[in-house]
C-alpha cells in the first residue's frame, strides 16, 4: 500500500503519520520527492483502514500495491532513482556509458583499455577480476590482483571502476570498487543478495540467463529491503531457442521495466549477442529504445582476450559506436 501525503505536508504531522502506521505492525518506506512524499507500506498491510488513512486532512491518496515487489516499485517512488557513482549519476535522463575488457589480464591490458574508453568519453571501467565461467578449466580471472589492477587504471584514468562479485565471502576485497556487478549466474543468490543489502555501495544487477523481469525485480527487492537502495539493472538477454546469438537481447524489458520500477536499466549488447559485429546495432537499438546507459566489452587484441574475445570491440570501434549512440541520443531527446 502506498499513501501519498499532500504538498506542504509540515515534518512533524509526517513524522506522526510514520509512527502511528509502524504502530500498525507494518514497515515504512519514506520517499521525499521534489513533488509530493509518499509512504510504502511494507508487511502484511491488510488490517489497515484504507478509508481511515484516505479521510485524514493530510492525505492526498492511498493505493494498494498489488505487486510482490515494493521498495523497487515505481508506485513506491515516483521519481526515478539516480545512483551516484562519483560524480557519475546514472538514471533520471542521464546516459552513461560504461566499457572495459571481459577480463583484467595485465596491468598493460587495463590500463590501455581504460585510457582508450576514457578518451572516447565513457564514465565508466568494468573489468571482471572474478570470472564465472562455465568450465573449469577456463581462465578463473585474477581476482584479488585483478581488483588491484582495476585501482591501478582507476588511478590512471579517473574512471569509477566496476567489478562482478560471486562469492559473499570475498565481499571485504570489494571495498574500494565503485560499483560492484552481480552477474546474470548469480542473479538469484539470494544469501549474496541479502549481504549487498547491508552495504552502501551502487549494485549491478544483471537479469539471470532465464529469469523473468518480475524474478530480476524481486532480486533488487533483495537488496533494496536490506536498505541498500543504489542498484542499476541490467538487461543482458535471455535465453531462448535460437543459437546463432549468444542469447536473446530482450529490449523490450527497457520500457517495461520503465514503467515498473524507478531503478535505472543499463543494457549489455555483448553478453546479449556474443558477436562483436552484432554489438554496435544492438547498442543503438538499446540507446532508442530508453536505456539509460550501457555496458560494452572492449579490448585492445580481441583475438588474444581470454575471454569473451568474439564479442569485444576493439577501442576504435568502441569510439564509433559512441559518437553513433551521442547521435541517437541527441534524435529521441524530448
Ligand atoms: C560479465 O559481465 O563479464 C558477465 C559474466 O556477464 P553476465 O553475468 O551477464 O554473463
Ligand atoms: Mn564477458
Amino acid at each position: 500500500m502506498v499513501v501519498i501525503l499532500k504538498r506542504g505536508v509540515t515534518q512533524e504531522k509526517k513524522e506522526q503519520m510514520v509512527d502511528w502506521l509502524k504502530g500498525q505492525g507494518v514497515g515504512v518506506h519514506v520517499v521525499d520527492g521534489e513533488f509530493q512524499t509518499v509512504l510504502g507500506l511494507i508487511g502484511d498491510t491488510r488490517g489497515i483502514d484504507m478509508d481511515l488513512i484516505s479521510s485524514l486532512a493530510i492525505v492526498e491518496s492511498v493505493k494498494r500495491v498489488t505487486e510482490s515487489f515494493k521498495c523497487v516499485n515505481r508506485k513506491f517512488h515516483p521519481e526515478d532513482t539516480i545512483v551516484r557513482v562519483g560524480d557519475v549519476e546514472v538514471g533520471g535522463g542521464n546516459f552513461t556509458m560504461i566499457a572495459g575488457p571481459c577480463s583484467v589480464e595485465t596491468e598493460e591490458q587495463i590500463v590501455e583499455v581504460a585510457k582508450a574508453v576514457k578518451a572516447a568519453g565513457a564514465n565508466m571501467l568494468r573489468g571482471g577480476a572474478f570470472k564465472p565461467r562455465t568450465s573449469p578449466y577456463d581462465f578463473q580471472g585474477l581476482k584479488a590482483e585483478g581488483i588491484e589492477l582495476l585501482k591501478i587504471a582507476r588511478k590512471e584514468t579517473g574512471l569509477p571502476i566496476v567489478t562482478e562479485i560471486m562469492s559473499a565471502s570475498s565481499l571485504p576485497l570489494f571495498e574500494d570498487v565503485d560499483v560492484i556487478q552481480v552477474g546474470a549466474r548469480n542473479m538469484q543468490n539470494f544469501d549474496l543478495l541479502t549481504q549487498l543489502g547491508k552495504i552502501r555501495k551502487p549494485i549491478l544487477l544483471k537479469r539471470g540467463l532465464a529469469n523473468t523481469l518480475k524474478e530480476l525485480l524481486m532480486s533488487a527487492e533483495y537488496i533494496m529491503a536490506g536498505g541498500n537502495e543504489q542498484i542499476i539493472l541490467c538487461e543482458r538477454g535471455i535465453r531462448t531457442f535460437d543459437d546463432y546469438t549468444r542469447n536473446t537481447l530482450d529490449l523490450a524489458a527497457v520500457p517495461m521495466l520503465r514503467e515498473l520500477t524507478h531503478l535505472p536499466i543499463v543494457v549489455d549488447p555483448s553478453h546479449a549477442t556474443g558477436l562483436a559485429r552484432l554489438v554496435s546495432p544492438m547498442a543503438l537499438a538499446a540507446s532508442a529504445c530508453g536505456a539509460d546507459g550501457l555496458i560494452i566489452e572492449v579490448h585492445n587484441d580481441p583475438m588474444h582476450a581470454l575471454c569473451d574475445g568474439a564479442q569485444s570491440l576493439t577501442p576504435e570501434q568502441y569510439a564509433e559506436l559512441a559518437k553513433k549512440v551521442a547521435r541517437v541520443r541527441e534524435a529521441i531527446r524530448p
